[in-house]
């Protein structure tokens, strides 16, 4: 018998009518034939209000401590969900992280899985039962709590699915599946039938916030079919898969604003070896976190660079910048930090041309000065001025079309 993953989020285990429309689900998919493990969510804010109240008590919670007590939130939902399940005359039984054996590293709230014992759940589906875990939520191999960051439990799925060699695994969230763009600004965003891993990951990264990037990474190095969908609607979702020709014949499959952010531009460092090296091991030295970097040559002897990072690391940034910037002979440190970058994603970008020039274009019609261009294989990122970051993005979605369904771009070719 195929085996089926089902992950719930919070908002759709949130309360006793909702964990019931949420078991209806399972339901169906055990009347269809599948063997059905369920991962949950803690219920609707649950989380939120546990951090909350351990910040009460102390204003620094010990890391273990703190991951003993979130775990409770995802506990409390699998163990509701079996009850509901049993009420409905479904035999369900409901696990934790550490009774599973989903063993993780031991870097307390954000610990990555090492491996999981599949054996145990197969075990129980074989005796005809549907199996809950709760998600979120592992133990370290001196049998500490651990959990995976928040949002999370979208890894516990996937890694679950790979490891069951699940079908599938389906996401189920408040949301119809993922969309070309966020319809809160661009109103009409299409959702897409199907998204490659690659795009989902430039996506997520770009704040998209609808997957747990490392669920996306876990599903494409082990090949899970991911299903984003809705738990009220029954129609299908998002297909998360492997690249397959036809995306490619969609130039851009989505675009995104990633707001909070900062660029630090030294001007005129020496143009010799090694000074990349200074500046980038300071800002490493002060764990600051590099998303995009630039660098062009301006003489034989000067070099401008620059880079991008979140506006919560500037601070630290600024502090490493000042301690090196001598030691590189760097005539003037630019700093700018009311910027937004505005990315659209393609593997079509691969084969197609005039990408670069379409999306530059509806930035210039629209009046939208460009700050830095960056690129990946995949994407195209401007910086650009925070005010203008919606003004930016629904020009560049219009002119994409990200309003009309996939197929029908690809057609227009
Ligand atoms: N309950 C956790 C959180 O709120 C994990 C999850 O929802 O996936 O982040
Ligand atoms: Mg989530």
């Amino acid at each position: 018998m195929a085996i089926i993953v089902q992950k719930f989020g919070g908002t759709s285990v949130a309360d006793a009518g909702k964990i019931r429309r949420a078991a209806k689900r399972v339901i169906e998919a055990v009347n269809n034939g599948f063997e059905v493990v369920v991962v949950a969510s803690a219920r609707g804010k649950q989380t939120d209000r546990l951090i909350a109240d351990a910040l009460e008590l102390n204003p620094n919670p010990p890391e273990r401590e703190l991951d003993q007590l979130l775990s409770t939130g995802e506990i409390q939902s699998v163990s509701l969900f079996a009850m509901a399940l049993d009420a409905a005359g479904y035999e369900a039984i409901s696990f934790t992280g550490a009774q599973i054996r989903m063993i993780t590293d031991s870097v307390h709230t954000k610990a990555r899985i090492k491996s999981i014992d599949a054996e145990k759940i197969r075990e129980q589906l074989g005796k005809g039962k549907i199996v809950l875990v709760a998600g979120f939520q592992g133990i370290d191999e001196n049998g500490n709590i651990t959990t995976l960051g928040r949002g999370g439990s979208d890894t516990s799925a996937v890694a679950l699915a790979a490891a069951l060699g699940a079908r599938e695994c389906e996401i189920y969230t408040d949301v119809d599946g993922i969309h070309t763009t966020d319809p809160r600004i661009f109103k009409g965003a299409a959702r897409m039938d199907l998204i490659s891993y690659d795009e989902m990951l430039e996506l997520s990264s770009l704040g998209a916030g609808v997957m747990h990037t490392r669920a996306v990474e876990f599903g494409k190095k082990y090949d899970v079919k991911i299903h984003v969908r809705s738990s009220i609607e029954e129609k299908e979702g998002t297909i998360i898969t492997h690249e397959v020709p036809q995306m490619e014949d969609v130039v851009v499959s989505g675009a995104t604003i990633q707001k909070d952010m900062a660029k630090i531009d030294l001007i005129g460092v020496d143009n010799k070896p090694g000074n990349a090296a200074k500046v980038f091991a300071a800002l490493a030295a002060a764990k600051v976190v590099v998303s995009d970097i630039v660098q062009t040559e301006v003489s034989a002897e000067k070099a401008n660079l620059s880079f991008i990072i979140s506006t919560s690391d500037l601070r630290a940034a600024k502090e490493a910048v000042e301690q090196i910037k001598d030691d590189v002979s760097c005539q003037s440190v630019f700093v700018r930090d009311d910027i937004a970058e505005v990315s659209v994603v393609g593997v079509g970008m691969r084969t197609h041309y005039g990408v670069a020039e379409k999306l530059f274009g509806a930035l210039a019609k629209a009046q939208i000065n460009i700050d830095a261009i960056t690129t990946s294989e995949i994407r195209i990122s401007c910086v650009v001025n925070k005010e203008q970051a919606k003004d930016a993005l629904r020009a560049v979605s219009a002119a994409f079309e990200l309003d009309k369904v996939a197929q029908d771009r690809a057609k227009r070719g």
